[in-house]
């Protein structure tokens, strides 16, 4: 009697202690907007976690629906068919991202331009296609901010003139992610990291410690050249290493100088920190165009702000705030 009453209380000791409400990490990485979207949470419901990590996850996709050039009923996509006839009426979310992007071409002298895709969309990465130097120079013109013409009362775009074409490859995936974190946000959520490829934003920190975001190595994808420790912040990385080919020894690859319709060269990668991701995710390109100094630059001047910068000959380069740390 007293061996079986031992054993039944071992047996209750070694059951898992089961609080009503656990905490836990919940995680899942989904293929979204062409790259690897990720979401890691601190949750005390399972299933109000994974209800959130749902919401999250057709947040992305219904962002890439609005904004893909790759998706023929985008609003993008009606907006490079339609703008150079006609004003195109617009989402509100839509206007915004693109007010926006025409402050980012302000603020950087022209580094960031969504007309950039004028010349841009001759480029085919995966089929390692080029432009012909005719083609080319036929493009140029069409590749200036200015084309692009927001009437905010009538909610409307339109473009100037013929051959122009927008892309917001360097900056939605940084405003599907802060549209991520406010989801997280307003359904009380304290810790999360979200990811779409380049672009991560964080909330809060990892229970007590910050969370340890690397920056990879641009020539060897599983090593990495940094670690930051950040807790609310967002990190975006530009990288020659995202969509390239190489032909007759020339990197061609996704980042493009609107003053040459080309990619640039001088940088493999560019990482910048701050608070949004919106911000963030365009600023790291801006930086890529802008080169190591005046880039640098730009970083230092504007608040809260850091940068780290791989030169092409993979030397690097820091903000002087992290210089500190
Ligand atoms: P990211 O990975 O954030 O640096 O964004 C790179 C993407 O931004 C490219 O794949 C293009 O879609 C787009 N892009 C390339 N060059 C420019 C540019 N000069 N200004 C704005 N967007 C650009
Ligand atoms: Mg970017």
């Amino acid at each position: 009697m007293a061996t079986r009453l031992l054993s039944s209380l071992l047996l209750i000791a070694t059951l898992p202690l089961a609080p009503i409400a656990q905490a836990e990490w919940l995680s899942d990485e989904q293929s979204v907007m062409g790259t690897v979207v990720r979401i890691e949470l601190w949750t005390d419901s399972r299933k109000a976690g994974q209800a959130a990590i749902t919401a999250v996850m057709e947040e992305m996709r219904r962002v890439d629906r609005l904004m893909s050039t790759y998706k023929e009923d985008s609003e993008v996509s009606l907006i490079n068919r339609q703008a150079a006839i006609e004003p195109v009426t617009i989402s509100a979310e839509l206007l915004e991202l693109l007010a926006r992007s025409l402050r980012m071409s302000e603020l950087t002298g022209g580094a960031f331009d969504i007309t950039y895709a004028s010349a841009g969309h001759l480029y085919d990465f995966r089929r390692k296609v080029k432009p012909s130097a005719d083609a080319l120079a036929a493009a140029l013109s069409a590749i200036n901010y200015r084309h692009v013409v927001l009437d905010r009362a009538n909610s409307n775009v339109k473009f100037v003139r013929s051959g122009v074409r927008i892309d917001l490859g360097g900056i939605a995936k940084g405003h599907a992610v802060d549209r991520a974190i406010a989801l997280l946000q307003a359904r009380g959520i304290q810790h999360a990291l979200v990811s779409a490829g380049g672009d991560s934003r964080i909330i809060g920190d990892r229970r007590g410690r910050p969370w340890m975001v690397g920056i990879r190595d641009p020539r060897q994808e599983n090593k990495a050249v940094a670690v930051v420790p950040l807790s609310n912040a967002a990190i975006s990385t530009s990288g020659d290493y995202e969509r390239y080919f190489e032909a007759d020894g020339v990197r061609y690859h996704h980042i493009i100088n609107p003053g040459s319709g080309q990619p640039v060269s001088g940088i493999r990668s560019v990482t910048v920190v701050g608070a949004d991701s919106t911000t963030m995710d365009a600023l790291s390109t801006s930086v890529f165009v802008m080169g190591v100094k005046k880039g640098l630059a730009l970083v230092e001047s504007l608040p809260d702000v850091e940068a780290v910068v791989v030169d092409a000959d993979g030397k690097m380069h820091y903000s002087s705030g992290l210089m500190r740390r």
